[in-house]
């Protein structure tokens, strides 16, 4: 096994992907493009025949896509999801028991720091190793393989699982220990969404005060206003033209996603007791945006909310 924890895993290897919906339907589709053997498994079955399509060897169980592996990769909704495929039963879990010693897990869905670490030990205490590796990029990304991971764990695990994040990304970030990755992930997203807030209020100031929005755009983005939802993200239509505003806000990256991750960034502020006014303000208008509708569209959409809560004559 201590031979095992240095190899660095090729095109050779066995892999079963776990979680075959947006994100990881072309993940795996990616891999069987590069030459490796995969074999999935999903819940769902119209997932599983996609996934079949593109290449994937089905299983009829998580298990038995676990059982001769070398890599598990899984790409989960959230953390119960995570638990649930490692140790629960049916035909969705029982991945832990069923995999060979030693082999590599690659948790790639999106969970809270601390479910990342609890998930690091259950792997660990079941003679398996293990790295968190949320991405960002989106679905496009995932098709694209040019995805952003950002991992935690041991340096000879990452070495050995590098050359797979490469089929599948684009930049590989070894962001430290376990939870590494979800934290980097976390925090990220929290400046994201609270930098959305802040261009959007901007915009609809501007609008009050009578400039247009290229006068602004062209101050702002070349000036200290300058950030990701501002140049590649804009809120309105027309500065940049590949943004979401303009078509009609279709995502991107969607509201729900964004409230999901914030409330992960809420969980790590009340663990960790960091006072962050913005992030949990954040969180609140996400949550009710995603609730009231913005759940499907484009985060940037809470331009829209902004704007209407402001032509409020109370
Ligand atoms: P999804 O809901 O499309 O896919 C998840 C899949 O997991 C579903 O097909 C579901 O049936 C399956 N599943 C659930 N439990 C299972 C089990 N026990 N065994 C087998 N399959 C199981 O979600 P997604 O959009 O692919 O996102 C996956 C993760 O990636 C999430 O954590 C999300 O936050 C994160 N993420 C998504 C995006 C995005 O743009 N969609 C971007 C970055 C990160």
């Amino acid at each position: 096994m201590s031979s095992m924890s240095s190899e660095v895993l090729g095109v050779e290897s066995r892999i079963a992907f776990i979680g075959l919906g947006h994100m990881g339907g072309p993940m795996a589709a990616n891999l069987v493009a590069a030459g490796y053997p995969v074999t999935g498994f999903d819940v769902v079955p119209a997932a599983l025949d996609a996934a079949a399509a593109a290449g994937v060897e089905v299983a009829e169980s998580a298990a038995a896509a676990a059982r001769g592996a070398d890599v598990i990769i899984t790409m989960l909704p959230a953390g119960k999801h995570v638990f649930a495929a490692f140790e629960g039963d049916g035909p969705g879990g029982g991945l832990l028991a069923a995999a060979k010693p030693g082999a590599l897990f690659l948790e790639c869905s999106t969970i809270s720091v601390e479910d990342a670490r609890a998930a690091h030990q259950m792997v660990v205490a079941s003679g398996h190793r293990g790295l968190d590796a949320p991405v960002s990029g989106g679905v496009v990304g995932a098709e694209a393989g040019t995805l952003t991971f950002m991992v935690g764990g041991s340096e000879e695990d990452f070495a050995s699982g590098a050359a797979i994040f490469e089929v599948m990304g684009k930049r590989i970030v070894h962001c430290g220990g376990p939870g590494a990755g979800q934290a980097a992930k976390v925090c990220n997203n929290m400046i994201l969404g609270v930098s959305m807030i802040a261009v959007s209020e901007a915009f609809v100031l501007g609008e009050k005060l009578g400039l247009t929005h290229q006068a602004l755009y062209d101050v702002a983005a070349n000036a200290s206003g300058q950030c990701w939802s501002l140049t590649t993200n804009c809120p309105v239509p027309g500065p940049v033209p590949t943004s979401p505003a303009n078509r009609e806000y279709q995502p991107g990256f969607a509201g729900a996603l964004m409230a999901k991750d914030l409330g992960l960034a809420v969980e790590a502020l009340n663990a960790t007791g960091v006072d962050a006014v913005m992030g949990r303000t954040a969180e609140e208008i996400y949550r009710e945006f995603a609730l009231g509708g913005g759940a499907g569209t484009d985060f940037s959409g809470i331009i829209n909310t902004i704007r209407h809560a402001s032509h409020r004559t109370d």
